[in-house]
């Protein structure tokens, strides 16, 4: 299995060669819990986060 890593940019976590949504190469792999937002628009956390599209986020890099 692939090591899950995270962005630095965005905190999306992925198993890539580079971010699917902004497509940078900084990461992050000692990233601290895992949040899936599901509903950006909706969601609290996403705002907190600075999330704009759903996907599975890293809470703390
Ligand atoms: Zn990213």
């Amino acid at each position: 299995m692939a090591k899950e890593k995270a962005c630095k940019g965005c905190k999306l976590i992925y198993t890539g060669d580079s971010c699917p949504h902004c497509a940078k190469k900084d990461i992050s792999d000692n990233f601290k819990g895992k949040v899936e937002i599901v509903h950006p628009e909706k969601s609290v956390l996403a705002k907190e986060l600075k999330v704009d599209k759903k996907g599975l986020y890293a809470i703390k890099l």
